[in-house]
């Protein structure tokens, strides 16, 4: 077989949300499995709704996602003059021809069709008329008046549709302007797409643009239709079942490979397997086992993929991300003294915890900022920080400045030892108001490796600190 050729093809009206990017990700694994090429078109035809920020958005998304394309992005209103030449080849193939009626006229015969139980339809008065191209006309579809359009949906399976079950739809409306159907086959035509992957809201359109490409005498891609997304109650899903942007999802501290693998599942499975890298993603995928059922969207799944990629990245990748989330909380300017070694010594301490890298910047705080600057749990404070415990913080603070070594787990561990069994107390008893003296909260990572990651002079200040709360 020749190179598989996939593309996706969003109209930007809005941002990219997490269905398309399903559809997108389907599309790319189908061209890499095979080593075929991706590619990108925005649908930019509706000059009403679309708009540059939502291309922008969209492309910003496939960037993140890192689904790239194998080719120049296509923009398809810049390709307005093409479509219509094919659609004057269409006329003088006697394929398609020109027509003058109103449309009041044409939602006339469709009201009376509706009236009589039969399909509403354009009659096809003006398929004989030899019409030519005129003020307020359209260009029409000559739609066979019998046999059928067949083919074998990747997803659905066999789909067959009678010709007399379809219109003959508009081509060209009376602005001059090509209709979806007609760009979307000259496009895929023209940029040798092998296979459609896209929404099952696309399913109807599909047995009317075979005959486009039939009529064209052109080779017709294989088409699959992938069914939507629900939300847990199981109606479509929408703003009030969570986020439906991909860049929501960056934005609430989501890894772009966690929103990748939970996507790939959502709607295709192999085996029971539910942890992909890329490339398992690449080498495991098929058409064959997309599910033809409406899939569930759950955000409990995604936040365990996304804490499984937390455990499993790199802590200085994931340091740099830090950075950034830290930024958008305490503004950047806040970290310039921050060096990235200390992040990189943070994070492998929080990747066991965080869930995001919200959570995770929410965590790392008080790691970054100075002593003085650390918020207190107030309640956490009055609990543990009694005026007894003050003093033994502060006796704890006397015994650390005399360590001897690293300052590190294996260094603190004996002297914490020491220090409790001269006072015949357990680690219970200095845990929690150590803890928060340093933390401001009661929960942390461990306290070695907390301060450890502090250092000397921030834990020390910070344990001084206690007397002054
Ligand atoms: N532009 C269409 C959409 O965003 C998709 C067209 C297609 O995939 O054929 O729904």
């Amino acid at each position: 077989m020749s190179q598989i050729v996939t593309r996706f093809a969003p109209s930007p009206t809005g941002y990219l949300h997490i269905g398309g990017a399903r559809t997108a990700l389907f599309s790319w694994l189908l061209a890499r499995h095979s080593g075929g090429r991706f590619l990108l078109r925005i649908e930019d035809t509706d000059l009403e709704r679309s708009t540059p920020e939502a291309t922008q958005a969209i492309l910003d998304s496939m960037r993140w996602l890192d689904l790239h394309s194998d080719g120049e992005i296509v923009y398809q209103q810049a390709r307005a003059a093409r479509h219509n030449e094919v659609i004057d080849q269409l006329v003088a193939l006697g394929q398609a021809y020109w027509c003058d009626c109103a449309k009041e006229r044409v939602e006339a015969m469709r009201e009376k069709a509706r009236a009589e139980g039969r399909k509403p339809k354009y009659d096809g008065s003006c398929r004989e008329r030899g019409l030519g191209p005129g003020e307020g006309r359209v260009v029409r579809m000559k739609t066979p008046l019998d046999g059928s359009v067949a083919y074998k949906d990747m997803v659905k399976g066999p789909i067959a549709v009678a010709c007399e079950e379809l219109d003959d739809m508009i081509l060209r409306r009376s602005d001059g302007s090509p209709t979806y159907n007609l760009a979307v086959v000259v496009d895929d035509h023209d940029m040798g797409v092998t296979h459609v992957l896209r929404g099952d809201d696309h399913v109807n359109n599909t047995p009317r643009q075979i005959l486009i490409y039939r009529a064209l005498g052109w080779d017709v891609p294989e088409f699959g239709h992938v069914p939507m997304i629900l939300g847990p109650d199981k109606k479509k899903l929408s703003k009030r079942h969570g986020a439906l942007s991909v860049m929501e999802y960056e934005k609430m501290g989501y890894l772009p490979e966690a929103v990748l693998n939970y996507l790939a599942r959502l709607g295709w499975s192999h085996g029971d397997q539910e942890i992909f890298s890329r490339g398992e993603l690449v080498a495991c995928f098929s058409t064959e086992n997309l599910g033809n059922s409406p899939a569930v969207f759950d955000t409990q799944k995604l936040e365990w993929l996304n804490a499984h990629y937390i455990k499993e990245s790199d802590p200085a990748r994931l340091a740099v991300l830090l950075r950034d989330f830290l930024g958008r909380d305490l503004g950047p300017e806040a970290l310039a003294d921050t060096p990235q070694i200390l992040l990189e010594a943070v994070v492998p301490l929080l990747q066991p915890r965080a869930k995001t890298l919200v959570e995770m910047a929410e965590m790392a705080r008080f790691f970054v900022v100075d002593a003085a600057f650390i918020a207190f749990d107030e309640k956490a404070v009055r609990q543990h920080l009694t005026p007894e415990n003050r003093t033994l913080v502060e006796e704890y603070a006397d015994a650390l400045e005399h360590l001897e070594g690293g300052f590190d787990e294996a260094a603190m561990e004996p002297m914490t030892e020491a220090f409790l069994s001269a006072r015949d107390l357990k680690f219970k008893a200095v845990a929690q108001p150590l803890r928060v003296a340093l933390t401001g909260r009661t929960v942390s990572p461990g306290l070695f490796e907390t301060m450890r990651v502090l250092g000397r002079e921030q834990t020390l200040k910070r344990l001084r600190r206690v007397t002054e709360l």
